[in-house]
């Protein structure tokens, strides 16, 4: 059997959420009538400690709504350059919100206070105004890095002193507070919005939750509507949710030491130049010249294992709920024969 590493987004519902999803009571949601669904929104407010929340397909789709509602034609997004919503979300933010992005090159993804200050324009009629700053934790990009939650302070203080928002992408949030032990609440009391991710590592099969207070949600309601994001009987999906955030989270420890062994293994090979950081889930690689990623791929795949390019020399690892201990030892096996 393969061994999928290509992302955490891989996984299948487990026979105990296929359960937890066909039992599911469901209603109309887009009349608000979805049981199930209100049930995981009131949920993930209440863990965050926010007032509202609003189911979604994809947490492209939260990203995107919290763009647009935070936000004015002609502002402009503060955020790292590694960000999803710069990479990985086709400009959306240009497309749906009409906003420009300020980049910034943080550590491996993390900003820090005096950073977002530093890059917050002056206001004139001929500058885009920086209305939003947009925080990933973990960073994908920068090898599923964590924000330190002093960080996460110091940027918060900034945007209260500049009258701007903070969104906080947590698509792998759950990966980051089982490693820190910071409460969600903690975490949602210092920014304005927040979007999960339901199936990444938690193993749903679809679906993202964006936080944040009852006038941000009502108008997210409206956006998503106008997206194509308004869902009848969601609840079946809402119900995989609700089960992963029950039984799905405590486990993040053995994806993050999968990917540390991982780390361990990639280390022992002289064809590896060198790896990120290792923090939760991701393991990032570049390889010695003239190797490619394209050939190493290759060599993996035909010993089973599949992973992707991140790069012409770069290759990422995702550990997940479908890739056991045992796969993990014979991904290890397979690096180690891999002719470098
Ligand atoms: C996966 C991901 C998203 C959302 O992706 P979808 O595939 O649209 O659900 C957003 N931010 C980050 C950091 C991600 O890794």
């Amino acid at each position: 059997m393969i061994i999928n590493l290509l992302s955490d987004t891989v996984t299948k519902p487990t026979p105990d959420m296929q359960k937890a999803m066909w039992a599911a009571e469901v209603g109309d949601d887009v009349f608000r009538e979805d049981p199930t669904v209100n049930a995981l929104e009131a949920k993930c407010a209440a863990l965050f400690g926010h007032e509202a929340a609003l189911f979604c397909p994809s947490g492209t789709m939260t990203n995107q709504i919290a763009l647009k509602v935070h936000t004015r034609p002609l502002d402009e997004v503060i955020c790292d350059e590694m960000s999803h919503i710069y990479q990985y979300e086709v400009g959306g933010y240009a497309f749906h919100s009409g906003i420009g992005v300020n980049l910034l090159r943080g550590e491996n993804g993390i900003l820090d206070g005096p950073m977002v200050e530093a890059a917050i324009k002056p206001r004139q009629d001929w500058l885009p105004k920086s209305s939003l700053v947009v925080i990933e934790n973990t960073c994908n990009k920068g090898g599923g890095g964590i924000y330190p939650m002093e960080n996460i302070r110091a940027i918060r203080q900034v945007c209260k002193k500049h009258g701007m928002a903070l969104h906080l992408d947590g698509a792998r949030i759950f990966n980051a507070m089982v490693e820190t032990g910071d409460s969600p609440k903690d975490i949602g009391a210092e920014v304005d919005s927040i979007s999960i991710c339901l199936s990444k590592g938690l193993g749903a099969p679809v679906g993202s939750v964006l936080v944040g207070n009852q006038a941000f949600i009502a108008e997210a309601r409206r956006v998503r509507k106008a997206m194509g994001g308004g869902m009848r009987q969601a609840g079946y999906l809402a119900a995989a949710g609700i089960y992963a955030l029950d039984h799905h989270v405590e486990r993040l420890r053995d994806d993050h030491a999968h990917a540390r062994q991982l780390a361990t293994a990639l280390s022992e090979l002289n064809w590896v130049e060198n790896i990120r950081p290792v923090q939760t889930n991701i393991v990032i690689f570049d390889l010695k010249a003239p190797l490619t990623a394209a050939e190493i791929l290759q060599q993996l795949l035909q010993k089973g294992v599949k992973a992707s390019a991140f790069g012409p020399r770069t290759i990422r690892f995702v550990t997940h709920l479908d890739v056991g201990a045992e796969m993990v030892g014979r991904a290890v096996e397979a690096l180690r024969d891999v002719r470098g």
